[in-house]
């Protein structure tokens, strides 16, 4: 968390949220020092409300509560930007942003689709079929996509390549939901690598381990 404190020296402080994860664009409201407080004590979003003129804790009817994972201030300390982890829709019309913005596209959005597929059971799902299928089809239809990506690299069909890849990141996913493997876990070892290769300052010294 940030070690500044906003400006309030000109009134109420408008306070952007943000999804922790997507990026998204979620809401904007308005802060007093007492908001931000409350909000850093508990890890949850206050606001001054201008049209109730009081505090407001968001959720505190709807149990939409804005859990806090991070502060920022911009560059002048005059705007908060909190990035949340809702535990439901952030605008009061049920909508994710109040901006009514799609939710960006993110690879964890995909291993979400998948989680969906097999809590919902569907039957015609072709997810839920490779899943109950287990994992030799899964690694044979995985096996075959990589293969498609190498044919359409070497046709030099770059309309077909992109396809391909979008099949084999798909069918990754079923494996690593079937495997047991968080996408996140994969994401962490690439944080690792990325912060080891900027240490050798271009040098890929460890080109060798891959
Ligand atoms: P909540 O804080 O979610 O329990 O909502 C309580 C009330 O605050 C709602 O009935 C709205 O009037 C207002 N409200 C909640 N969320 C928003 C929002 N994102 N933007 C503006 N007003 C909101
Ligand atoms: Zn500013
Ligand atoms: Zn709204
Ligand atoms: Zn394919």
């Amino acid at each position: 968390m940030s070690q500044l404190t906003p400006d309030f020296s000109k009134g109420l402080v408008p306070a952007i949220l943000q999804h922790y994860q997507t990026g998204q664009v979620l809401m904007l409201g308005y802060m007093n020092q007492e908001a931000y407080n409350l909000t850093v004590q508990e890890k949850v979003c206050w606001f001054y409300s201008r049209s109730k003129d009081r505090l407001w804790k968001k959720g505190e009817s709807s149990n939409h509560i804005q859990h806090v994972t991070d502060i920022k201030l911009d560059c002048d300390q005059d705007t908060i930007l909190l990035q949340v982890n809702p535990d439901g829709p952030t605008c009061h019309t049920g909508s994710i942003s109040c901006f009514n913005t799609d939710e960006p596209f993110s690879l964890e959005s995909l291993e979400s689709t998948i989680q969906e597929s097999v809590d919902s059971k569907n039957p015609n799902s072709y997810t839920n079929y490779l899943l109950t299928e287990g994992i030799d089809k899964i690694t044979k239809k995985y096996g075959e996509e990589s293969f498609e990506v190498v044919i359409a690299a070497m046709k030099h069909d770059n309309l077909e390549l992109t396809n391909e890849v979008a099949d084999v990141l798909y069918h990754l996913f079923v494996l690593l939901h079937d495997r047991g493997v968080k996408f996140e876990e994969v994401v962490e070892v690439l944080k690792d690598r990325h912060k080891k290769s900027g240490n050798f300052k271009g040098e890929r010294k460890d080109i060798n381990n891959w």
